[in-house]
């Protein structure tokens, strides 16, 4: 279905963006891979999947706080596949504190990560789209992006803004071929999620379905974890020819959480 789609998917060493990046080249799209993590463990998945779906899979570990170093990312792309034909904004970063303690560096590395990055790789990456007609921004939010939620002030503002800032693109290049949308997940089942509840059950004493249930998924009306996969169907749905009309829309992925 993407076949030949030249994609970056920002925060792929690990998670969703990994998910996300693996059914891409699942599908036959060219991949440049982006995060923090095992050098070594990072070269194993870019050749295991340069060798299980034959396509080209690079890495760059380009630091998404970093503006001046973010648009040698779309550059090493174009070097290696020609284009950028697919932009996945996924990396992003979390901490929880009560407004008054919030450190004010963690505050902006936050909206560095988690929204500054995005605008960033969409001015570089939407001047080849408009060239070439044709191009899919996907943005990963959360349900944070549609509610908030106490001791998040950094983290709900980013996502809200992400949303605010897809929708924006979306209205200006919907004439170009080109898409912007925002995904917005629940819990998701990722290693670092499943290690929060692993702790918590320890913590507190109960069964780790019971942290699931009572005390993650409190606000969802569909007790369980979103699987990676969920999430990674979603966007190579909104990279395909047939999500040409979905732009500017904001998709809830969270069981029914933000819809109470
Ligand atoms: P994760 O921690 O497993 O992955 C985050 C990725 O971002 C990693 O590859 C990491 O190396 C990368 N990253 C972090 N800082 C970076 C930086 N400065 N520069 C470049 N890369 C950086 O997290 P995840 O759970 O897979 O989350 C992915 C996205 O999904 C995030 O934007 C997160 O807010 C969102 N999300 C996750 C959940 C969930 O339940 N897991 C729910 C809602 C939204």
């Amino acid at each position: 279905m993407l076949k030949g789609k030249s994609t970056i998917v920002t925060g792929s060493s690990s998670g969703i963006g990994l998910g996300v990046a693996r059914a891409f080249t699942a599908q036959g799209a060219d991949i440049l891979l982006n995060g923090f993590g095992d050098v070594a463990q990072i070269a194993m998945t870019r050749s295991g999947l340069e060798d299980e779906y034959g396509v080209r899979v690079r890495y760059s570990g380009t630091d998404m706080s970093r503006p001046a170093e973010i648009r040698g990312l779309v550059d090493y792309a174009c070097d290696e596949f020609g284009k950028v034909d697919v932009l996945v904004n996924n990396a992003g970063i979390q901490h929880v504190s009560p407004v008054e303690e919030m450190p004010d560096e963690k505050r902006d590395e936050i909206l560095a990560i988690d929204l500054s990055s995005a605008f960033h790789l969409i001015k570089a990456v939407i001047p080849g789209m408009k060239a070439r007609r044709w191009g899919r921004i996907s943005n990963i939010a959360s349900a944070h992006g549609l509610v908030a939620s106490p001791f998040k002030t950094a983290y709900v503002v980013a996502k809200h803004g992400l949303i605010g800032l897809s929708k924006t693109v979306a209205l200006e290049v919907a004439e170009h071929g080109i898409t912007s949308n925002t995904v917005c997940p629940g819990y998701v089942k990722t290693p670092l999620v499943e290690q929060q509840i692993a702790d918590q059950a320890r913590a507190h004493k109960i069964t780790p379905a019971d942290v699931v249930r009572d005390v993650m998924l409190v606000h969802q009306a569909r007790k369980a974890l979103a699987r990676i996969e969920e999430l990674a169907a979603l966007a190579v749905f909104l990279a395909s020819d047939n999500a040409a009309s979905m732009t500017a829309a904001a998709l809830a992925m969270d069981g029914g959480w933000t819809q109470h």
